[in-house]
């Protein structure tokens, strides 16, 4: 009993004292101690001890114990001792409308102020009318939306409306690509490729193969394999542009003739889009690139604004329509809640408002010109820069060279991210508010950092 008492009040008093640093905006020197010491403690004890040991790869000296605190408008953010950043790594593609856009945060406010969440059971507005916008939006037919937090949630819908579209028939293959990245739940992890992730976890989901990305052929014979054995293809998940997987780029006939293959072999097509979509590749949603309509596209990431974590699955009503009859078969408790679907009205508004697909086209041409440029005479560590919009991946030759140049850039104040799954590639995804002068000096960076490389690494 007295043990219990004391544990609460030891409790009570270390949340008060974080209670009382939350309000604050800005921190004293001693404070700003006090929270590094917490933090990185936090995640030795208490979190996990791995990612010190993985910011420890990506900085320079004691950077590792550098630790985040507030946005410092759109496109940056101040380290809890006041150091600036440019976030290049933009949340590996949320920040599309830039940090904290004031629409966003107001609409979001505003709904605070009067819900936060919906009861689970009357009709919630927001819902109805964030679906609607969503079906003006999205390409083609795509109709009905799911609503999830996360962008592995919005996957599993996808394959689940796939499964119970084909019930049947009892179809339940799916084909998804190497490189892949769709999410690590059990579903989701069933389509990423990297074995890394997937191993320690096998067996997943069954009936998935993975075949090139990329490569039609080698998608054409899987699909007629199936067919041949008697594992009918239910169907084909792909991001448009794999993220993840290094900014991979499909040639131009790829999505459309595997538009075509699918409905040959009758298979449905997914596109996600959780990092490609609301605006990141220049287009509204990447599939406009390349005309085509998928039956079932994921939202996520940038779909909440950088504000909420919200995600969407839309499908056409050729699909959707199976959960019609119990509407309950897939549910969440959270999934389109009042504050996410305020934040996710207010992107879209702000992403036509703004402009920012359009923008994101000609920074994008930009900032790959610029790093393209940085580049030159440095053939020997940068294998390619490529990208479509504000979805740029630098490859270096070597992981080796990769990590320094990361280092390097965190050490400027530039904030980016080597994929998950490709150590070799760095992406550069800032906020598609992102400034002409910030993109001047993100490639400065990047020019200054490569000849920095060749002393540390190549000597
Ligand atoms: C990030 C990502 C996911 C997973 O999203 P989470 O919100 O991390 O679950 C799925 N698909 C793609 C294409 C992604 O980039």
């Amino acid at each position: 009993m007295e043990t219990t008492m004391n544990k609460y009040k030891e409790v009570y008093e270390y949340t008060a004292k974080v209670l009382d640093i939350i309000e604050k905006t800005d921190v004293t020197k001693e404070e700003a101690q006090w929270i590094t010491s917490e933090t990185v403690n936090g995640f030795r004890e208490n979190v996990n001890s791995g990612f010190l040991e993985y910011r420890k790869s990506v900085t320079k000296g004691g950077q590792y114990a550098s630790v985040e605190w507030k946005d410092s408008g759109p496109n940056c953010f101040i380290d809890v001792n006041g150091k600036e950043y440019i976030d290049c790594l933009g949340g590996f593609g949320i920040y599309n409308v830039g940090h904290r856009h004031p629409k966003v945060v107001k609409a979001v406010k505003d709904q605070l102020d009067k819900q936060a969440l919906h009861s689970q059971d009357l009709l919630d507005p927001l819902r109805a009318m964030l679906a609607k916008a969503l079906a003006m939006l999205t390409p083609g037919d795509l109709k009905y939306s799911f609503f999830g937090n996360s962008g592995t949630e919005a996957v599993e819908a996808a394959l689940k409306l796939a499964k119970i579209y084909h019930h049947k028939e009892g179809r339940s293959t799916f084909i998804a690509t190497t490189r892949a990245f769709h999410g690590k739940s059990l579903g989701s992890l069933s389509g990423t490729a990297k074995g890394v992730f997937r191993k320690p976890f096998i067996p997943l989901v069954s009936g998935f193969r993975h075949v090139a990305f990329g490569d039609i052929d080698m998608m054409k014979k899987t699909m007629h394999a199936c067919h041949m054995v008697g594992e009918d293809v239910a169907a084909v998940i792909v991001e448009p542009i794999q993220g993840e997987g290094g900014v991979i780029i499909p040639p131009d006939d790829y999505l459309p003739k595997l538009r075509e293959l699918c409905d040959e072999y009758g298979a449905l097509l997914i596109f996600d889009e959780v990092q490609t979509g609301m605006g990141r590749t220049g287009k509204m949603f990447c599939a406009e690139h390349y005309g085509v309509t998928p039956d079932i596209m994921t939202l996520a990431k940038a779909f909440g604004g950088g504000v909420m974590p919200a995600s969407a699955t839309i499908a056409t009503e050729e699909v959707f329509s199976h959960l019609f009859d119990n509407p309950f078969l897939h549910t969440t408790t959270f999934g389109g809640n009042p504050l996410a679907c305020a934040a996710a009205l207010a992107t879209i508004n702000v992403l036509i408002e703004e402009k920012l697909p359009e923008r994101a086209a000609e920074m994008g041409e930009y900032m790959l010109n610029g790093l393209r440029e940085a580049a030159k005479g440095h053939e020997n560590k940068v294998l390619e820069v490529r990208g479509k919009g504000l979805l740029i991946g630098i490859e270096f030759v070597s992981d080796e060279i990769g990590y320094e140049v990361a280092k390097g850039f965190f050490d400027n104040g530039v904030l980016t991210a080597g994929t998950l799954i490709n150590a070799k590639t760095i992406r550069i995804e800032p906020p598609l508010t992102i400034e002409k002068e910030q993109c001047d000096k993100v490639c400065e960076t990047f020019a200054k950092v490569l000849k920095e490389v060749d002393k540390a690494v190549l000597v």
